[in-house]
């Protein structure tokens, strides 16, 4: 496995893998790597002959009061984790080589960027949107594998590869769980015990607004206020917020119609925690 720093290193050994007729993966992460993290680049090797794995705290998409600092950052756990999973090449650069003095440049897609997470993270998917189209532009992959747990980000990109033409296919994966149901996040290491046991009902509103739509519920505004009810029932948790929407558009629903998603965000102590399900299709 190669581990690179500069661009120069990455589009070298990008161009020999595409000499040899490969077909050229890439999986974004930011570290601290998890079984999460490995399920996109299992699926990255099943699908690719030439895996690229891309570890960057980026800090365009952390607003100044965020864990930008203590974001942990485990690289040589990180390294042995790709290596066991078959990875070709890690790129790890500092931020002075994605960011040099006077960068100004961004990204922006505009709707999908404001609702939800945009709403408590305004300027989060601007630096999402530009990180992820520096990727394409340095690795140019034929692929790239992205994770459901964040759902609204998945969402985002493929818009924005649609809306500005990158040849580049959007794969979302599943996401992986604790067997207790909690989503793997780099971020559940910040929980203690008790925050710990308080997360779960992230996942359990989840799970109850999809049996309520099979059973046939056709008030989606009745169900998000009831599970907005029930994560605070929690005294741990602080809902930002609990709905359903659109599958694609993230548009709210009032009614159940077509492939709809339903996403909930929360305060769990101070750590803040997303997920979502897919809900059945009527
Ligand atoms: P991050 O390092 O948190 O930026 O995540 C990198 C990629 O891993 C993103 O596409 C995430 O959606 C994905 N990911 C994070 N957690 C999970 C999970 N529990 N299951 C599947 N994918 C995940």
């Amino acid at each position: 496995m190669q581990v690179a720093k500069s661009i120069v290193e990455v589009r070298d050994a990008v161009a020999e893998s595409r000499q040899r007729g490969s077909r050229v993966g890439c999986v974004p992460t930011m570290g601290a790597l998890h079984a999460g993290h490995l399920s996109l680049m299992t699926e990255c090797r099943r699908q690719c002959d030439y895996v690229v794995v891309w570890i960057f705290v980026n800090p365009t998409q952390f607003a100044p009061h965020e864990d930008l600092g203590k974001y942990p950052r485990p690289l040589e756990d990180d390294l042995a984790k790709c290596s066991a999973a078959g990875v070709d090449l890690v790129f790890t650069p500092e931020v002075s080589t994605l960011y040099p003095e006077g960068f100004e440049t961004f990204v922006t897609v505009d709707q999908l960027s404001r609702v939800f997470e945009g709403t408590q993270r305004p300027t989060h998917f601007r630096g999402v949107s530009t990180i992820v189209t520096k990727i394409f532009n340095i690795i140019q992959p034929d692929v790239a594998c992205f994770g459901q747990k964040d759902y609204q980000q998945q969402a985002l990109i493929r818009r924005m590869v649609r809306d500005l033409d990158i040849p580049v296919e959007i794969v979302t994966c599943p996401t992986i769980r604790e067997p207790d149901g909690l989503a793997l996040s780099s971020r559940n290491m910040y929980l203690n015990k008790d925050e710990r046991q308080a997360a779960l009902s992230l996942y359990q509103s989840l799970q109850w607004a999809s049996e309520r739509v099979r059973a046939g519920e056709t008030d989606l505004v009745r169900l998000r206020g009831e599970m907005l009810d029930q994560l605070r029932q929690q005294p741990l948790v602080q809902p930002d917020y609990a709905t359903i929407a659109d599958a694609d558009t993230l548009e709210v629903l009032d009614v159940p119609r077509g492939r709809m998603v339903a996403l909930v965000a929360a305060r769990v102590g101070t750590t803040r925690l997303i997920d979502n399900l897919l809900l059945p299709e009527l």
